[in-house]
């Protein structure tokens, strides 16, 4: 099922909306999507394109002959993927939308290239954010409170 949803880049210049189901995200661990977004995989969603909106146009990147990538040249932040011909779909980046905590990933795509030591994590020791004084004290040195 489509919801409407909400997303952008870091900066807030990128804003855009689009109707998308949640629970039909995936992983692409291909080495092009690494170097795009310097992520060990990166999670998409894959829209339709006529029901995504850009309120501002993103600055686009021709990352092969066969392809270009929507970015923010301001801030950097990485928002999806499209083939350049006959593209009817567009990937966007789970994390790029303000609220990813309904996407669910349904498959792995291009495993090939999967990064073996990532893709369970949660057997780790894990650390929240309020326990790294370090960072604390530089956030409310700047006089601001730390992001979650
Ligand atoms: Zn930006
Ligand atoms: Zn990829």
């Amino acid at each position: 099922m489509t919801v409407r949803m909400t997303g952008g880049c870091q900066c807030g210049r990128i804003r855009y909306t689009a109707e998308v189901d949640p629970e039909t995200a995936y992983l692409c661990h291909c080495k092009m999507c690494r170097r795009a977004t310097g992520g060990v995989s990166t999670a998409f969603v894959n829209p339709l394109r006529d029901k995504v909106v850009w309120h501002t146009e993103p600055d686009w990147y021709q990352s092969s002959p066969i392809a270009r990538r929507p970015f923010c040249s301001q801030c950097g932040t990485p928002l999806g993927f499209e083939f350049s011909e006959g593209a009817t779909n567009i990937d966007l980046t789970v994390g790029s939308f303000d609220d990813p905590t309904p996407f669910r990933p349904e498959h792995n795509y291009a495993t090939e290239s999967m990064l073996p030591a990532w893709a369970d994590v949660t057997h780790l020791p894990g650390y929240t954010s309020a326990e790294n004084p370090n960072v604390i004290e530089r956030w409310k040195a700047a006089g601001m409170a730390p992001p979650e």
